[in-house]
C-alpha cells in the first residue's frame, strides 16, 4: 500500500507520488532564530522528521531542505536592543537550534540561510516588477499585488474577492481575514540591517525568503512544503502566490501541516506560565528520548495536549522497548524456532507500516509494537522464546526506530551538555535535582554497561567470581542493578 498523506491543498487524504521517479524532494520552513526552540515548534520539527524517515524507509531517497530565517523583524529588534549585530545575535540561537534539534532525534535537513541568498531574491523581486506583478512605493520598499494572482487564498480556503487593490501591510504576519498587498522587499529604517542589491538597499521579506531558497534548492515544482498550521496563512499563501507568478508553474504538490501543541490544554504563552523551551524541560529532568516520544505519540494532524504526566508516561513507554530489547539482546535462549515468534515480528511490521501509510498516524504505529512486546513478554517468561526468533523480534524493533529514534540511550551525554551549557549561561538556578540525579544513573550508557555485563560474563565462564562481583558492584555504585538469573545476565537503572 502507498503512504496517503493528508494535501492541506485539496483539503483531502491523497495517495503520495513523487514528482521524479523515487525521490523526494521536500522542504520545511524553519525557525526564525531570535530565541531558544520551544516544544511547540520541535512538535512540528519532529513531526516533519518522522515523515522523512518514513519516506526513506519506504525507499525514496529524500532531499530535505530547512531554511533559518535569520533575518526578520524580531530580530532586528533584538540585536538592536542588545547592541550586537543581526549575524551576531543569530549565530548565538542557530547553533542553539542545531543542538536542540539533534539533543531530539531530528536528522539534520540541508540548511538555507536568508542572509546568504539575498541576491537572488531581488533579482526575484525585479522580475516580478517587469511583469507588472509587483511594485515599488516611494520610500523604496516592494510589494506584491495580489490583484494579479487571482488564485489567492487557494490554500488558506479565504475568500479575498472583496479585496482592496492597492491597500498593503508591510508586517510579516498579519490580520488572518483581510488580504492586503504584501511587502516583498522593506526599505530600510535608521538602525536596521540592510542590503544593497540590484533593486536597491533594503532587506527581503519573509516569505519572499522562502519562495527563493526553496526554488533554488530543490526546483520549480517539488514534492512537499511543511510547517505548523499557523503558517497556512498568510505565509504559506504568499509563498505560492510569489513562486507560481514567477513560474507559471505548481509550487509544492503536497501541503504538508501539523496541529499545534497545546499545554495543560491551554495555548502556549510566556504569560501563562506554560511556556517550555526543549532545554526547560531537560533542566527540570526530563529525557530527550521522553520528550520525543510524546512528541511523536499523537497523530500530526491532531492537536497534541503536552501535560507532566503524558510526560512521565512517555518515559515508561520508552523504558519498557529498551528494556525488551535488552531482554532479547542479553538472554540466552534454547536453540530453534517458535514460529509464533516470527509471526508476531511480521505483524508488527506489517500494522506499523500499515498506520505510517495511514496519513503518518504514530499512534497506531506505537500501539503495533506495544502489542509484539506485550505478547513476546509473555512468551518470554514461559520460555516461548527460542535463538532462531531473536534476530526477528529485534529487527522489527529497529525497524519501529528507524522513524520513533528513541531506543538507543544516549539521553545521558544530552542531559550533561544541557547542565554544562546552564552553567555556562549563569543559569545554574534552573538545574533540578530531579535533573542532577538522572546524571548520575545515567552516566553511563547503554553500551558501555553491556560491555561490563560482557565482562561479567566473560568472567563467569571462567569461574572468575571476585572479577565478576567486581564489575557488579561497580555498576551498582553508579546506579545500575544487576540481576544475576538462570536465563543470563540482565540489568536496569535504578
Ligand atoms: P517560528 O520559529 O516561530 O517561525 O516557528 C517555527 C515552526 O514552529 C513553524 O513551522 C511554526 O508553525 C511551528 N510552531 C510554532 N508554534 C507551534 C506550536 N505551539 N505547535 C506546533 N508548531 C508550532
Ligand atoms: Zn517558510
Amino acid at each position: 500500500m502507498a503512504l496517503r498523506l493528508f494535501n492541506t491543498m485539496s483539503s483531502q487524504i491523497e495517495e503520495f507520488h513523487p514528482l521524479r521517479d523515487r525521490e523526494v524532494r521536500m522542504y520545511a520552513c524553519g525557525p526564525t532564530v531570535y530565541d531558544y526552540g520551544h516544544i511547540g515548534n520541535f512538535r512540528t520539527f519532529v513531526a516533519v522528521d518522522l515523515l522523512r524517515r518514513f519516506f526513506r524507509q519506504s525507499g525514496y531517497t529524500v532531499r530535505h531542505v530547512m531554511n533559518i530565517t535569520d533575518v526578520d523583524d524580531k530580530i532586528i529588534r533584538n540585536a538592536a536592543r542588545d547592541g550586537v549585530s543581526v549575524q551576531q545575535y543569530t549565530a548565538k540561537y542557530e547553533k542553539a537550534f542545531l543542538e536542540d534539534a539533534a539533543m531530539i532525534g531530528i536528522e539534520e535537513p540541508t540548511l538555507v540561510r536568508a542572509t546568504e541568498h539575498i541576491p537572488e531574491m531581488a533579482a526575484f523581486v525585479a522580475t516580478l516588477v517587469e511583469r507588472g506583478i509587483a511594485y515599488r512605493t516611494d520610500d523604496g520598499s516592494y510589494y506584491f499585488r495580489i490583484a494579479k494572482f487571482p488564485q489567492y487564498g487557494k490554500l488558506s480556503k479565504k475568500d479575498f474577492s472583496g479585496m482592496l487593490d492597492g491597500a498593503r501591510v508591510d508586517v510579516d504576519e498579519y490580520d488572518k481575514v483581510s488580504a492586503r498587498d504584501f511587502a516583498l522587499w522593506k526599505a530600510p529604517k535608521p538602525g536596521e540591517a540592510s542590503w544593497d542589491t540590484s533593486i536597491g538597499t533594503g532587506r527581503p521579506g519573509w516569505h519572499l525568503e522562502c519562495s527563493v531558497m526553496s526554488m533554488g534548492a530543490l526546483g520549480e515544482s517539488f514534492d512537499l512544503h511543511a510547517g505548523g498550521e499557523d503558517l497556512i496563512f498568510p505565509h504559506h499563501e504568499n509563498e505560492i502566490a510569489q513562486s507560481e507568478s514567477f513560474t507559471g508553474k505548481p509550487f509544492a504538490n503536497f501541503w504538508f501541516h501539523a496541529r499545534f501543541l497545546l499545554v495543560e490544554g491551554e495555548k502556549m504563552s510566556k504569560s501563562l506560565g506554560n511556556f517550555f523551551t526543549l532545554r526547560d524541560l531537560v533542566l527540570k529532568g526530563h529525557k530527550p528520548s521522553s520528550i520525543r516520544y510524546l512528541l511523536t505519540s499523537v497523530p500530526y494532524r491532531n492537536q497534541l495536549n503536552f501535560t507532566f504526566d503524558g510526560l512521565k508516561q512517555a518515559a515508561v513507554s520508552v523504558e519498557r522497548l529498551r528494556s525488551f530489547r535488552l531482554r532479547l539482546s542479553s538472554g540466552t535462549f534454547a536453540d530453534g524456532s517458535n514460529s509464533e515468534m516470527k509471526a508476531l515480528a511480521a505483524q508488527a511490521v506489517e500494522r506499523m507500516t500499515a498506520a505510517l501509510d495511514d496519513d503518518l498516524n504514530t499512534a497506531q504505529a506505537q500501539a503495533a509494537i506495544f502489542e509484539m512486546v506485550r505478547q513476546a513478554n509473555a512468551a518470554f517468561d514461559m520460555g516461548g522464546i527460542k535463538k532462531d526468533d531473536v534476530a526477528p523480534l529485534l529487527a522489527a524493533l529497529a525497524k519501529f526506530d528507524e522513524i520513533f529514534a528513541v531506543l538507543d540511550d544516549d539521553d545521558g551525554p544530552k542531559m550533561k551538555r544541557v547542565l554544562e551549557w546552564a552553567q555556562a549561561e549563569g543559569r545554574d538556578k534552573e538545574v533540578s535535582d530531579a535533573l542532577r540525579e538522572a546524571l548520575q544513573s545515567g552516566q553511563r550508557s547503554d553500551a558501555d554497561i553491556e560491555k561490563k555485563i560482557g565482562d561479567m560474563k566473560d568472567a563467569r565462564s571462567a569461574r572468575d567470581f571476585k572479577t565478576s562481583d567486581a564489575i557488579r558492584a561497580e555498576l551498582a555504585d553508579a546506579g545500575i542493578l544487576v540481576e544475576i538469573t538462570k536465563d543470563g545476565i540482565r540489568w536496569r537503572r535504578k
